[in-house]
C-alpha cells in the first residue's frame, strides 16, 4: 500500500497548481462574472497537456489516468469551478467511447478530446428523466446505413462549444424496467441540422461553462457513430458515468480546501473582542472539522480514481465511487457554507470569493447522480452483500 504519488502524479499536480494559481486564481471572479467560455483556460490547459491526462498515449494522452485527471481538477478546483468542469468534461464526452468504442471513434474524439482539437458534450438527461435515466423519450431508428435521433435534452453542458455531442436514446421504444435494454450511444458530429440548442439555462453557479436545452428533429447519425451495440447502451452510459464520478469527487474536493484555505486567511486576520477570530473556539473548530473531512475525502477520492485506473467500471466497485462522490461534493457544500459564515456579513459580499463557493458547490451534489442516487447506490451494495462490514 502506497500513500505516495508517483513521480509522474506529482508532476501533473505540480503543472496544475501553477496554472491554477498563476493564471486561474487570479481571474476567477472575474470568469465567474462574465459567465462566457474562458478560451485562454482551455488553451492553456492544452498546451499544458492537461487535456490529455486520462487517455492512453495511444489516444494522444500521457497516461496519466483518471487519477492524474482528478489531482488537476483537484488544483484549478481550488480557485474555479467552471474551469474545473472544462477538465472534467474530457473524461465525460469520451467515457463511453473509451469503454465501448471502436477503433477509428477512439481515434476520432479521444485523440480529438486529448490533443484539443475536438470539444465534446453529453446530452443523456431530458426534461422528464434526470435520476431515472433508463425513462429518457428521445429515439433513435435506423434508416440504412443512418440513425435518426428525435427528442430533446436537457442539461448539455458546453454543448455550444462542442464539436460533438454524444446523445443517449432509445433504439427500442418498448424495452422498460429494471435492466434497461434497447438503448444507444451515438457521436452527432456538429453542426448538424437536426440539432438545435433551443435555449441557454439561466443557473445559479459555474456561469462560464453552459448548458443547454437541445432539440433533435430528424436528426440523421451515420451508423459508424453509434458507440457499441444498439441494445446496451443504458449499461455502457452508467458505467461511463462510473467512471467520472471520481473526478466530480476531486471538484468538490478542490472547491472545499479552496474555501477553507479562503477562510482560515480571514480569520487570521480579522478581529473580533481584543483577537483574530481563528482563536474563538466556535470559528476555530469548524475551520479544523472542514480539515479532518477534507482529509478524508481526499482518501475517498484518490482511491476510487485507483479502482477505476485498475480498469474497472463495474457494479463491484460502484459504492466506492458513490461514496466518494457524494461524500467529496457535500462536503463542498459544507465547506463554502462555513467559509462564508466564517467572514460573517463580508461572506455574502461579491467582493469576496465566499459567494462564488457558495453558488458553485451545490451543483456538485447535483450532477452526475444526486447525493440521494448515491445513497441508493451503497443501499443496494449493502443490502444484496456487495458491501460488507463484517
Ligand atoms: C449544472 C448542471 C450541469 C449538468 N450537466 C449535465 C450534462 O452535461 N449532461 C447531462 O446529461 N445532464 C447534466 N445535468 C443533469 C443532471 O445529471 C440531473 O440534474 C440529475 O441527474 C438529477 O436529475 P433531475 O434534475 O431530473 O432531478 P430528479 O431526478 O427529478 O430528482 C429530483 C429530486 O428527487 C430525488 N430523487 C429522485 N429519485 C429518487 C429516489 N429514487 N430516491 C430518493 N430520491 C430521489 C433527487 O435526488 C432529487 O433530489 C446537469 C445538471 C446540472 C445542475
Amino acid at each position: 500500500m502506497e500513500f505516495e504519488l508517483s513521480p509522474h502524479h506529482q508532476q501533473v499536480r505540480a503543472t496544475a497548481r501553477r496554472i491554477a494559481r498563476e493564471l486561474i486564481a487570479p481571474q476567477a471572479a472575474a470568469i465567474d462574472e462574465q459567465g462566457t467560455y474562458p478560451h485562454h483556460v482551455f488553451d492553456a490547459f492544452r498546451e499544458a497537456g492537461l487535456l490529455g491526462l486520462a487517455f492512453p498515449a495511444q489516444y494522444g494522452g500521457s497516461g496519466a489516468g483518471t487519477l492524474g485527471l482528478a489531482l488537476a481538477t483537484e488544483e484549478v478546483g481550488k480557485y474555479c469551478q467552471s474551469s474545473a468542469l472544462i477538465l472534467l468534461l474530457t473524461r465525460l464526452s469520451t467515457a463511453a467511447i473509451m469503454l465501448g468504442g471502436s477503433e477509428a471513434q477512439k481515434q476520432r474524439y479521444a485523440r480529438g478530446v486529448a490533443t484539443g482539437e475536438l470539444k465534446g458534450a453529453f446530452a443523456l438527461t431530458e426534461l422528464g428523466a434526470g435520476s431515472d435515466a433508463a425513462a429518457i423519450q428521445t429515439t433513435a431508428r435506423r434508416e440504412g446505413d443512418t440513425w435518426v435521433l428525435n427528442g430533446q435534452k436537457r442539461w448539455a453542458g458546453q454543448a455550444t462549444e462542442a464539436d460533438f455531442c454524444i446523445v443517449v436514446a432509445r433504439t427500442d421504444p418498448e424495452s422498460n424496467g429494471g435492466h434497461p435494454r434497447g438503448y444507444g450511444v451515438f457521436i452527432v458530429d456538429l453542426p448538424n441540422t437536426g440539432f438545435r440548442i433551443t435555449r441557454e439555462l439561466p443557473k445559479m453557479g459555474v456561469t462560464a461553462v453552459p448548458v443547454v436545452d437541445i432539440e433533435l428533429r430528424d436528426c440523421r447519425v451515420p451508423a459508424a457513430n453509434l458507440v457499441g451495440d444498439p441494445v446496451h447502451g443504458f449499461k455502457l452510459t452508467m458505467e461511463g458515468l462510473n467512471v467520472v464520478r471520481p473526478v466530480v469527487a476531486a471538484r468538490g474536493l478542490g472547491l472545499a480546501q479552496g474555501a477553507l484555505q479562503y477562510a482560515v486567511d480571514y480569520a487570521q486576520q480579522r478581529q473580533t473582542f481584543g483577537r483574530p477570530i481563528i482563536d474563538h473556539q466556535a470559528i476555530g473548530f469548524r475551520l479544523a472539522e472542514i480539515a479532518m473531512k477534507i482529509e478524508a475525502a481526499r482518501w475517498l477520492t484518490y482511491r476510487a480514481c485507483l479502482l477505476v485506473d485498475e480498469g474497472r467500471s463495474d457494479v463491484a466497485i460502484a459504492p466506492y465511487l458513490s461514496m466518494a462522490k457524494a461524500y467529496a461534493t457535500e462536503l463542498a457544500v459544507e465547506a463554502a457554507d462555513v467559509a462564508l459564515q466564517t467572514l460573517g456579513g463580508n461572506g455574502y459580499l461579491k467582493d469576496y470569493a465566499t459567494e462564488r463557493y457558495y453558488r458553485d458547490a451545490k451543483q456538485l451534489m447535483l450532477v452526475e447522480g444526486t447525493s440521494e442516487i448515491h445513497r441508493m447506490i451503497i443501499q443496494r451494495a449493502l443490502k444484496d452483500g456487495r458491501l460488507r462490514y463484517d
